[in-house]
Order: C-alpha cells, then structure tokens, then sequence
C-alpha cells in the first residue's frame, strides 16, 4: 500500500520513536511535583518548549502546548466575545470556521488561484474596527501558500490592536516562519504534520497580547501559564520539541525533496488531457498537489485505486462528508470540478518510484473512465 496522504498525518519518524520508548520508562514524573521525578519531566517539557519557539521565532514562554492544532484554534477564537468583529479566510480549515459559527464574523473571498483577496480586506479595514483576523498559512487542501506577512501588515497598518492569528498546522517546521518579523500574534501548530505524535501541539502567543482577555475553556490546575489547565501530554510534548528540532535540521532537504517528487508527478499527471490542477502552482508547498479530472467522481477515483494507494478528496476532518470542499467553492471552481477533486500528498518516506506508479495508475484509470 502506497500512502499519499501526508497532509492528513504522517508517520512517527524512526528516531522519534526510539527517543520516546526510552522517556516512556524513564520520564514518567507529573511536570507540576516537585520531587526529582517531577522535575525531570518538567525540564524536558521546557527544551521542547525552546525547540518550538525557535522554529518559528518566538520566546519559549510564549508557547503554550496543547492537544492540537484544533484546540490551538479554539482557544484563541474563544477568547472572544461573539459580538466582537472577527474575520478569517473563506478557506480556514473546520477547526476556525466551526468555533465562530455564531459570532458575527467576515469572510475574507479568496480568488481562484486560492489567494486572500488584499483589496477585499482593505475595505473590511477601512469599514470596520476588527478585534482578530484569521487567515491560514498552508491551506491544506491546495497547498496554498498565504502571503501572510503581507496580510497582517496591512491588518496592522489600519489597527495595531488587530489579534492576527494563523493556522499554520501544515506550515510549521516545513517553510521558514518568524513570528516577529511576519506580525503573528497568535500561531497554531500540531505534532502530527511533522512525524510526532497525534493529540499533541501548541499555540504560540505573542507576549504583546495581554493574557487576561483570553478566556480558557479548560480549567483545573492552572498548568501551562493557566491557559490550559490540565496535566501535561510530557511523552508527545518531547516528541513534538525533536520534531522540531529534525523540521529545522531538514528543512533545506525536505523542501528539495519534495519539489523533485512533485515535478515527476506534476509531468505525469500533465499529460492526462481532462486534468485540471486546483488552486495557484507558483505559490504552493511542493507536497501537496491538488487535481480534478473532468467527467471523473473524487470517490470513485479515490476507490478505483484504493488496493495500491491510500489518498483523499481533501482534508481528513471532512472525508465523511459527501459534498464539495468549502475550499475549492470558495475559488469559485466549478461544481463538476469540485466533486472530481482529489488531494495527493507526500513526504519524507515518499519515494520516486511510488509517484511514478501513481501517475501510470491514474492515467490509465482516467483513459478506462472515458471509454467506459
Ligand atoms: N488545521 C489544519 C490546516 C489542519 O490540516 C489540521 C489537521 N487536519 C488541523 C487544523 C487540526 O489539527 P489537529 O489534528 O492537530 O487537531
């Protein structure tokens, strides 16, 4: 079975997962005792916690780890009231669009090619006094890449008061990220995307935002700076700070890596005459590769292939659904095209010779499909 779907989950690198039997046995202190025990795990809680924050130009003291990207993004969107004025992209993974469902928020268009529309949001700058704006890093379906600096700029340019947050759960420890510089107040992030574990990320907060407006929905102890009470996730926290720590190392290789991969699909899939390839090439991770085939069903596709690949339509929170990608209506591509789109992904243990079976596969089950 060839496994293409990265963007999903990927799987626990080899040395991360030696690394975690050992503190399995050995660290099994609750990082809020004070004995040795405790403190050990404590003290490997705080490296990750530097491992993180130099990965996307933080301070440690501004990462506050949680259960995932989903909660991540919860607790910043529920800091609000739902009166306040917030507004995200139209492309936001479920884990934005559902939390603000009934708050009184804007939605930033995206043009076809999966790009936030900048004079859209000047006038909703100009119009109205937002309190947050959320725009995604790496959209997840298409591998879009978001000129977030760019954005938040602007946001900043009209209201430095603006919470600026981003889901950057496909986009941490794969392209560089610097907080500071691209005017991230608040970043979400996830293990799972970079070969840790499931159930295990962090959000990052700018220490320019004053925690007392921020409303935690999980209260007890008062661990993690009290934003996130709760004992630790201590074996998922280390295997995320060493996945950082490897996502920085490989960064260079992984992003080479990736391209070579996509270029040998991406010539493959070319010459399949009723492709259509979803949302802009020139600003896209090459990891993730979005295609729809005219006259084609996405599950049909996905099925007729399912001996010898695993792939999805789109982003694995939706897979249940039978209707279109929010994403790909959102660029305005057409209905047909939408329900024939399917998500192809890869990664580090991806090799040559499985994308070249994958495009043989699909060229002559998309021939079969047109004769049939
Ligand atoms: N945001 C994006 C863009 C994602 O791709 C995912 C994972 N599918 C999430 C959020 C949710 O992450 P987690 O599984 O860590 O809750």
């Amino acid at each position: 079975m060839i496994y293409l779907d990265y963007a999903s989950t990927t799987p626990v690198e080899e040395c991360i997962i030696n690394k975690i039997s050992e503190e399995l046995r050995d660290n099994f202190g609750n990082p809020s005792s004070k004995h040795y025990y405790g403190q050990k795990a404590k003290d490997a809680i705080e490296k990750a916690r530097c491992e993180i924050a130099l990965t996307i130009g933080a301070l440690p003291e501004e990462i506050y780890f949680t259960s995932g990207a989903t909660e991540s993004n919860n607790l910043i969107l529920k800091a609000f009231d739902c009166d306040c004025d917030l507004a995200c992209s139209s492309i936001e993974h479920k884990s934005i669009l559902e939390p603000i469902k009934n708050y009184n928020y804007n939605l930033l268009n995206v043009n076809n090619d999966c790009l936030v529309d900048l004079n859209y949001l000047e006038d909703l700058l100009n119009d109205k006094h937002l309190n947050l704006v959320s725009s995604i890093f790496i959209n997840n379906e298409t591998g879009v890449i978001s000129p977030i600096e760019e954005i938040f700029s602007l946001c900043k340019e009209y209201n430095d008061n603006i919470i600026t947050h981003t889901d950057a759960t496909q986009a941490f420890g794969k392209i560089p990220i610097d907080v500071k510089e691209m005017n991230i107040d608040s970043l979400s992030l996830s293990g799972h995307k970079i070969y840790s574990l499931k159930g295990c990320g962090a959000l990052y907060l700018s220490n320019e935002i004053d925690k007392s407006d921020i409303n935690s929905f999980i209260e007890g102890g008062s661990q993690e700076n009290g934003l996130r009470s709760g004992t630790q996730n201590v074996i998922g926290i280390i295997a995320l700070g060493e996945a950082a720590r490897i996502a920085r190392e490989k960064m260079n290789s992984d992003w080479q890596k990736a391209m070579w991969l996509e270029d040998i699909l991406y010539s493959d899939l070319s010459l399949i005459d009723c492709i259509h390839f979803n949302g802009c090439l020139e600003n896209k991770c090459p990891w993730i590769l979005n295609v729809s085939f005219e006259g084609c069903k996405n599950n049909e596709i996905i099925s007729a292939i399912s001996d010898e690949f695993a792939l999805s339509k789109s982003s694995a929170c939706a897979s249940e659904e039978d209707k279109a990608s929010h994403v790909l209506e959102a660029m305005g591509l057409e209905p047909e095209l939408c329900l024939g789109a399917i998500r192809i992904s890869w990664g580090r243990q991806t090799t040559e010779s499985q994308i070249r079976k994958l495009g043989a596969r699909l060229r002559a089950l998309v021939d079969e499909f047109k004769n049939y």
